[in-house]
């Protein structure tokens, strides 16, 4: 499968020039269709102040590695020794479940890295030694990476958000033209959480955990058929797939246009669902999501 090593805001982030520098990104695809994030800030500018140790990683003040979410131990080691970057810091979790889990404790053994999760659901993250919740914040390299509570997907869930590079990991909540499935959370608790992500700039860059981009297409196309921003992604989409490119990251722009469970305002969406103009956001929402788990 192909790999992609870029830069966040690489693509269509103008005036991020700064943020392109200090964030690098490499998608490491894993199982099915999951993608680990091996991600590494570049040291603080001088001048910058000392920071707190982190586990393993490299000198104080230097660049430094996290990794989000590794499903499996194996591929991340191999794309990690590839890229001849720094040994990891950190083990950022979005969730519990195994797929975004399964390498941490064989990872945390090799690296001596800090896991981190949910603090809802610290008796499920395997290895965990920082349980994290909103407002939190981490320092990685010369970055300041900010957690937002995201329940829905699961009782406990993290998004982890890098202001300064203009992107945010966001794991099962968020996907290109879909939305976490709610396995043990609420619509009012998803449709809270991605809210937050509604107030990030809409150049960010969306590293969601999973390549389920044309399935998702076919239901947002199905609940707003007159979406002409929407068809074109869809082609887009589908040539990258054809071409084994991944389709991740997204940016917010591109959900705002095009994500179905983005747009309970709109009135197509709205129609697709049975629903007028009369109805609340958190209705329409509520019923995109159910229309979507009978799709
Ligand atoms: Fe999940
Ligand atoms: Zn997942």
């Amino acid at each position: 499968m192909a790999a992609l090593r870029g830069a966040a805001g690489a693509a269509g982030a103008a005036g991020a020039a700064g943020a392109r520098a200090l964030l690098a990104v490499e998608l490491v695809p894993c199982r099915a269709d999951n993608y680990v994030f091996l991600l590494r800030v570049a040291a603080p500018a001088a001048g910058g102040g000392a920071r707190a140790g982190a586990g393993a990683g490299g000198a104080p003040g230097g660049a430094e590695v996290a990794v989000v979410d590794p499903c499996d131990a194996g591929p991340v080691r191999e794309r990690l020794g590839q890229l001849g970057w720094e040994t990891p810091a950190y083990i950022l979790n979005t969730h519990h479940h195994d797929d975004h889990t399964g390498g941490n404790l064989e990872l945390k053994e090799l690296w001596g890295a800090r896991v981190v999760g949910p603090r809802a659901d610290r008796d499920r993250i395997p290895g965990i030694d920082l349980a994290v919740g909103q407002g939190d914040t981490l320092r990685l390299g010369g970055a300041e990476v900010r957690v937002l509570d995201t329940p829905g997907h699961t009782r406990g869930h993290c998004a982890y958000h890098v202001p300064e590079a203009r992107a945010a990991f966001v794991g099962d909540t968020l996907f290109a033209m879909g939305c976490g499935r709610l396995f043990e959370g609420t619509p009012e608790q998803m449709w809270s959480s991605l809210q937050k992500f509604l107030a990030f700039p809409p150049q960010t860059q969306i590293y969601c955990a999973h390549e389920y981009t044309l399935s998702n297409a076919d239901f947002a196309i199905s609940v707003e058929p007159g979406n002409k921003l929407l068809k074109a992604r869809i082609e887009r989409e589908a040539g990258r797939r054809a071409r084994g490119e991944p389709t991740v990251p997204t940016t917010m722009a591109e959900e705002l246009a095009t994500n179905p469970f983005l747009r309970p305002g709109e009135l197509g969406v709205r129609a697709g669902v049975g629903l007028g103009p009369e109805a609340e956001d958190l209705e329409v929402f509520t019923a995109v999501r159910a229309a979507k788990d009978r799709f």
